[in-house]
């Protein structure tokens, strides 16, 4: 992350509610927060009720490249929409998740909501079993 000077953060907090903790979420690859709107809004209204841990990162990839260059730093070649890095407390979401219609393609889960779900399981169960993940959190509520 240090040698990233060309990437501009941007840090929101989100409150999930006043009393509750707050996830941080960081948009990668845009000067202004609102530049990246059409991905944090549907996003933060879709993680509500799904229960990321307390001090949880959640980073946004706000570009096409910057979803690449995110994907290769994770290793994970082979998610196109997000993954979960438990020991650094920090899931990545691409931002074709709220830009393209359902069903997704190249992943097993349909929605965004049905991926950040996946991703919660992964958290849960800390392992990497995509399987398990899925079977963690159950139907779609
Ligand atoms: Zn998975």
């Amino acid at each position: 992350m240090h040698r990233t000077r060309w990437l501009f953060l941007v840090v929101l907090l989100w409150a999930c509610s006043p009393w509750a903790s707050a996830q941080h979420i960081i948009a990668f690859g845009v000067h202004r927060a609102a530049d990246c709107e059409p991905v944090t809004r549907p996003l933060i209204d879709k993680l509500h009720g799904i229960g990321y841990p307390r001090e949880w990162t959640i980073v946004v990839a706000c570009t096409a490249s910057i979803a690449n260059r995110l994907q290769r730093k994770g290793d994970a070649r082979r998610t196109v929409t997000a993954f979960t890095n438990l020991r650094q407390r920090l899931t990545a979401i691409n931002r074709e998740l709220f830009l393209k219609a359902a069903p997704l393609q190249g992943t097993s889960q349909p929605t965004a909501r049905a991926v950040l779900r996946h991703e919660h399981g992964h958290i849960v169960c800390a392992c990497a079993d995509e399987h398990m993940a899925d079977k963690i959190e159950g139907p779609e509520k």
